[in-house]
Parts: structure tokens; C-alpha cells; sequence
């Protein structure tokens, strides 16, 4: 699809050039957006970057880093997002594929941008020079080559090492036009940006999108309940998306309830959002639709269609038009499970730096693998299994840790419920119940046991019960299993 696409921030500031863009500490409209990255685009070549070099980034949510990102577009430097909770030595680790040449940074993380640059040998620029280049005259705007690098993101680091997954233009125009069809998002859509910029929803989920449609974002430096529910009770936001962490924390803050939720699309992925979290919102007036995608995947492929958001509880939908769906080992629109493999201009080409897990990553006929297993029902709406990483066998049976969680979830005094197997004598495997209680609640191992025993086959109990403070988690809330599984070593 598309073999040169037109200088996104130019061809929509033509199009709408006074219409606000984005609301940061100040208001930007599209004209000024594409000026300022014109300009830093000149900047940035003047600094001696080229087509292809990677420039990495660390900072708080900013307009700064969408003015650096088409900026990028218009030269063909690769912007690469870091992980600001990652600390140095770690981040050097993680970066080592990617071979950055320079680094910019915020204020806020002057420090670790100089131990960085330091260790790596990098350039370094602050954002008050970036905006000292966005004042500069920029080049004309031209046609970007579709399929070209354009930023790298890196995966939430869930089962092992973040891969640096590359995205580019064809990718944005997919996933924008899946977003675009599914919700019906438009020029007059409001939307609001917290989640972090080094991970594929806080870019595309919705902003990129919104940015495309002609509507606005507000960006929060980073997650804050308070702030948020605030935008949301004034108006300022139609279109949100939230990873389950953060519905788990909206609905525990007293302002979950002042929010006219009947006027805001509500969509949620990355991880699987317990039921009981739905009817509360639903009891809100609210409709979360699930949906699922990853890094590589743009990340939308999946959300649940309105019509079907209260009967089809538990399932994240169909596949949306620009994205190809298959089961490994089903026929096509069959039902059945299976791994999940997906094709199409949305899909990324690989991992920047990586053949080996390009490779791995890919069916022979060009596929990608996602480690995910999926049930399609007779309506042809998906049913996330679980990962096959976390699956476990015990006494012969494979048990799928979040059909476990699903049932833990429904125990009123259970918060948040984690699975994993653990290594067992007897049976090979057996499942351990990490659990977070609600502020109050007590529970008694046994009784808890009673109750799954009454709703799972025996095998599927947990063997173990284990109550916590928090999870090891990565920086989208997501638990990190393989953590986990240590801890309870
Ligand atoms: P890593 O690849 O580094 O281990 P990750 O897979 O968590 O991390 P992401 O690309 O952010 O990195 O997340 C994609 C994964 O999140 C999917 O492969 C899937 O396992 C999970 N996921 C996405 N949406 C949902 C959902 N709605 N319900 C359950 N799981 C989901
Ligand atoms: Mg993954």
C-alpha cells in the first residue's frame, strides 16, 4: 500500500492550518507544528545528522517530541524514543542495537541524558536548542518513501529484553485509517496524550491518529489521575485509550464518578481488562471497548464493535480492515485456537539492528508470529488465550495463567491477580496466585482455594497463594512474569 506518502505535518497544516494541533504549556495549531518541525529539521541536518542516522530521545510527555517526530519524517533521521524509568546502565544495554549518534533530552533528565551521551559517545542537544532550531527556515516539504524507518519503539519489555521495533509511515496511515474506521474519529475529536512516548500507545493511540483526522490533544507530562479525570469532567477529551492499569487507578479515585463517560469513546488494550472492571465503568455510563495490538502491529488490530460491547464481555473484537487476521492451523474465518499471525501495511518490516529475531519473528510466508494464543467464536469475534510464554503444564494440562486471573478477578477482595507456574514435584508445574487486595480485605488461603475449586477443573487451582504489595510491572503496567516467577523462587 502506498509507495511514497505525502509529509504528514505539511499536508495537513495545508489543509487546516489555523485548527489547534496540540495543547501543551501552550496551544499549537497545525501551521505552526509543521514550521517548527521544518525548522528543526533544518536544524538537525545542520547539527550533521542524515538520512538514517538514529537520533534517540529522552523526556516527559511534550509537543516538543511530535514537532521532533515529523521533523524526522522530513529527513529521514530515525527518532528512538527511551525509557526514562530505565536507569543508565540498562538503557545503555537496551540501545546497543540501535547505535543512537545523538541524544535529546528535556530538563528533566539532564542528568541521566549526560551519563548516557557520556558512556555512548553521543551528541547531546537540550529542547531550548531544539526550539531555537524550530525558529529556523526549513526545507520544501517532500514525499516520504512509505515502507523507510522512520522511529523505532520498543516493545514494553514483558517477557525479556525490549526489542526495538521499527515503525514507519505506511504503518501510522494503517493504523490511523484502522482507528479512523473503527471509532469514527474526525476533525472535531479531542483527545488527551499521558500515556509514555516510548511505547507505541502514547504515539499511536490516539494522537498520531487524531493529528491525521485534523482534531487535538491535549499532552500531560506523564500519568496523573487527578489531572486527567479533571480533562475529562471539563469536556476536553471524546476519544481516550487506557491500558487496564489505569481504569484499576481511575477506579479507585473519588472523581471516577463526576465524568460524563456517555461522551467519551473509551477504548483499552495491551493487557487483558478484567470483567468487573467493565461493569464498573458500564455502571458509569461508560462503554470500554477492548481491543488488541502490539508494538509490532502499530499497534491496533483488534477492537470489539459497540454493538456487541455488553453481550461479547471478555472478547476484543474483530480484526479492523487494514489489518489480516489468521489462526495458526485454523481455516480461514473458522472457529477455532490457535497462535495469532498477522499480514499487512501496518505490520512492521522488523527489529531495528536484530535479522535473527526479523527472522524468527516471521512465517515463511511472511506472517508475523505473535506468541499469542486466540479462540475465534462462530461470530468471528477473538478471544485472547494468553501468551504461550506463560502458559504452564501441569500433570499433563496446559493451564493458561489469565483464565486463572479472570476467575481470581471476580473474588471481591481481590484487586489485581497474577498467575505463573512454578516448578512442583509432583506435577511438573503448579499455578501460583499472586494477589493485591483491596484497601480492607482479608482472605484466607483455604477459602480462596474453595472458591476457584468451584469454578476451574482442579488442576487449574493454585497450588500457592501469595499476597503482595505490588508487582514487578514495566513502565505500561503490564506484570513482568518472568520477575515474578523469580520472586516466588
Ligand atoms: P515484550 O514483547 O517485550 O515481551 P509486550 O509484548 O508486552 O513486551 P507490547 O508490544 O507493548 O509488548 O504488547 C503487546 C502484547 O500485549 C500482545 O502480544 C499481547 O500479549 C498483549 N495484549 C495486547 N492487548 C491485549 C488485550 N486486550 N488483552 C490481553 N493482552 C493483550
Ligand atoms: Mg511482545
Amino acid at each position: 500500500m502506498f509507495d511514497t506518502i505525502p509529509d504528514m505535518a505539511a499536508s495537513r497544516a495545508a489543509l487546516s492550518p489555523g485548527a489547534l494541533a496540540f495543547r501543551c504549556r501552550r496551544d499549537w495549531t497545525f501551521a505552526e507544528v509543521d514550521a517548527a518541525a521544518s525548522g528543526i529539521a533544518a536544524g538537525l541536518t545542520a547539527s550533521g545528522l542524515a538520512e538514517g542516522d538514529r537520533l534517540a530521545i529522552l523526556c516527559h510527555n511534550a509537543a516538543e517530541f511530535f514537532l521532533t517526530l515529523f521533523a524526522c519524517q522530513k529527513t529521514g533521521i530515525i527518532l528512538c524514543p527511551l525509557n526514562w524509568r530505565q536507569p543508565a546502565p540498562e538503557l545503555l544495554d537496551t540501545l546497543a542495537p540501535v547505535a543512537p549518534r545523538a541524544l535529546l533530552h528535556d530538563a528533566a533528565h539532564a542528568g541521566l541524558a549526560a551519563e548516557i551521551a557520556r558512556a555512548a559517545s553521543l551528541e547531546r542537544h537540550d529542547f531550548a536548542r531544539l526550539m531555537e532550531w524550530a525558529a529556523l527556515p526549513g526545507p520544501a516539504p517532500v514525499p516520504v518513501p512509505a515502507g523507510r524507518p522512520w522511529y523505532l519503539l520498543f516493545t514494553s519489555g514483558t517477557t525479556g529484553r525490549p526489542k526495538a521495533v521499527i515503525q514507519t509511515a505506511r504503518m501510522a496511515w494503517a493504523n490511523a485509517l484502522n482507528a479512523m474506521q473503527a471509532t469514527g474519529l474526525g476533525a472535531a475529536d479531542r483527545s488527551v496524550n499521558y500515556l509514555p512516548l516510548f511505547h507505541t500507545a502514547g504515539i499511536n493511540l490516539f494522537t498520531l491518529p487524531i493529528f491525521l483526522a485534523g482534531g487535538s490533544s491535549t499532552i500531560l507530562p506523564k500519568f496523573d489521575a487527578a489531572a486527567l479525570l479533571a480533562l475529562c469532567r471539563a469536556g476536553e477529551v471524546s476519544q481516550f485509550f487506557g491500558v487496564p492499569a489505569i481504569y484499576r487507578a481511575f477506579s479507585l479515585d473519588e472523581g471516577v464518578g463526576e465524568v460524563d463517560w456517555s461522551a467519551i469513546r473509551c477504548g483499552c488494550g495491551g493487557a487483558p481488562l478484567p470483567e468487573p472492571l467493565i461493569r464498573l465503568f458500564a455502571g458509569l455510563g461508560a462503554r470500554v471497548l477492548n481491543g488488541y495490538g502490539m508494538t509490532e502491529t502499530g499497534p491496533m488490530g483488534t477492537l470489539m464493535d459497540p454493538a456487541s460491547a455488553e453481550t461479547k464481555i471478555g472478547s476484543v473484537g474483530k480484526a479492523q480492515m487494514l489489518s489480516e487476521l489468521r489462526l495458526d492451523g485454523v481455516a480461514p474465518g473458522a472457529e477455532g485456537t490457535g497462535e495469532i499471525q498477522w499480514r499487512g501495511p501496518s505490520i512492521t518490516p522488523g527489529y531495528y539492528g536484530d535479522r535473527a529475531a526479523t527472522e524468527a519473528a516471521f512465517t515463511a510466508d511472511g506472517w508475523l508470529r505473535t506468541g499469542d494464543i486466540g479462540r475465534r467464536d462462530a461470530d468471528g469475534d477473538l478471544y485472547l488465550i494468553d501468551r504461550l510464554k506463560d502458559m504452564f503444564i501441569s500433570g499433563g494440562e496446559n493451564v493458561y495463567p489469565a483464565e486463572v486471573e479472570r476467575v481470581l478477578h471476580d473474588h471481591p477482595a481481590i484487586l489485581e491477580a497474577a498467575v505463573v507456574g512454578v516448578p512442583d514435584d509432583r506435577w511438573g508445574e503448579t499455578g501460583a496466585a499472586c494477589l493485591l487486595l483491596r484497601p480492607g480485605a482479608t482472605l484466607e488461603a483455604a477459602a480462596l482455594r474453595d472458591w476457584c475449586r468451584a469454578r476451574l477443573a482442579a488442576y487449574k487451582v493454585p497450588a500457592r497463594i501469595e499476597v503482595m504489595d505490588d508487582f514487578p510491572r514495566t513502565a505500561a503496567g503490564k506484570v513482568r512474569k518472568a520477575d515474578l516467577r523469580e520472586r516466588l523462587a
